[in-house]
């Protein structure tokens, strides 16, 4: 353990040790620390999404033109043993007083900027004060019209969605999004649920993102659990991500194949609210595609084949324009 401590930062909170101890090896497996993280397969890189390629500035990723990435620190409550971004959490920090400027000046600069995701590290670890400071920052951009906080916060430290915090988030006068990062049903504690329920009260649309993970919550069962209990906490599945290419997350990574048969198994069992878009990220910076099966093959004379849920094919006739 001191020896993948010595590479990768590790810290696990409180609230997920009780997760850990009622749940076992499947949920330990996301955060304590293993010797396979000191071994590197050729696919592996330590910018797997191509982050550096689209920032412009420290602080901020833009790769699709309507909406930016910023990253104000960081410092997470707990760090994951797979994440994609391991070899710059719980380095540095947060941004200094002259970065973050830069960084809004950035977003001040670019009035194609629609939302602003603040991400990291985890937003929701940052002082009410810095948050109450970044807020109005943003509030005084008006090309930005949406917020939304990516956190894991919510399930590793679900005190900290308190009273103040939540009064903090309803200043704003953008529109606040929050997604929270969940990989299986039993960190939905009712600790967490109650924190979800909060947020929702206040108002906060409440999204996840999970991802595809061996050992973790690689059974459909687990996923169909995962996804109900969010969807009963009032957060829709928003997005199951496959795994990226980060150093050392061979032994968490369920081939690409096996996580489209997956997903296609769940749209047979379960509500279509409660199904998150499956999607991977191109290796170097070409961004998220859908990694689902697709379901329609062309025909070449407008038609479609179609493929129900059991497997049967039908024919799709192509539209007829009246003149
Ligand atoms: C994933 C990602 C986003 C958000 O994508 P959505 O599909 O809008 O959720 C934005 N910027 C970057 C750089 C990303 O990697
Ligand atoms: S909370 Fe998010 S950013 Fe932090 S270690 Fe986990 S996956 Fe990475």
């Amino acid at each position: 353990m001191e020896a993948v401590a010595a590479r990768y930062a590790t810290a696990i909170s409180p609230a997920l040790v009780d997760v850990i101890r009622a749940a076992g090896p499947r949920l330990a497996r996301q955060f304590v620390p293993d010797m396979r993280e000191l071994e590197t397969t050729p696919q592996e890189r330590s910018d797997p999404i191509g982050d550096e390629t689209h920032s412009p500035v420290k602080g901020i990723v833009h790769r699709y033109p309507d909406r930016v990435l910023l990253m104000p620190t960081l410092t997470c409550a707990v760090y994951c043993r797979f994440c994609f971004r391991r070899e710059t959490v719980g380095s540095a920090g947060n941004l200094s007083p002259a970065e973050l400027d830069a960084a809004l000046g950035y977003i001040r600069a670019h009035p194609e900027i629609w939302e602003v995701i603040l991400t990291g590290g985890d937003p929701l670890v940052l002082s009410v004060r810095r948050l109450k400071d970044l807020f109005a920052a943003l509030d005084a951009i008006p090309h930005v019209k949406i917020v939304r906080i990516h956190t894991r916060v919510p399930v590793a430290d679900p005190e900290r969605i308190d009273g103040e915090l939540i009064e903090t988030l309803q200043l704003t006068n953008k529109t606040l999004y929050m997604a929270i990062h969940c990989n299986h049903a039993a960190e939905l504690t009712p600790h967490v649920a109650a924190a979800c329920a909060r947020l929702s009260t206040a108002g906060i649309p409440l999204l996840s993102q999970s991802v595809l993970l061996k050992g973790v919550n690689d059974t459909v069962e687990e996923l169909e659990a995962l996804f109900r209990t969010l969807t009963a906490a009032r957060v829709k599945p928003y997005y199951l991500h496959h795994l990226d290419y980060a150093p050392g997350t061979s032994h968490f990574r369920v081939p690409l194949d096996q996580g489209q048969a997956l997903v296609a198994a769940l749209r047979g069992r379960l509500s279509g609210l409660a199904i998150p878009t499956f999607v991977v990220d191109i290796p170097g910076g070409a961004g998220k595609v859908r990694a689902e099966t697709s379901s329609l093959s062309p025909e070449g004379d407008g038609t479609f084949i179609v493929r129900d849920r059991h497997g049967t094919e039908h024919s799709y006739p192509p539209a007829t324009a009246l003149e």
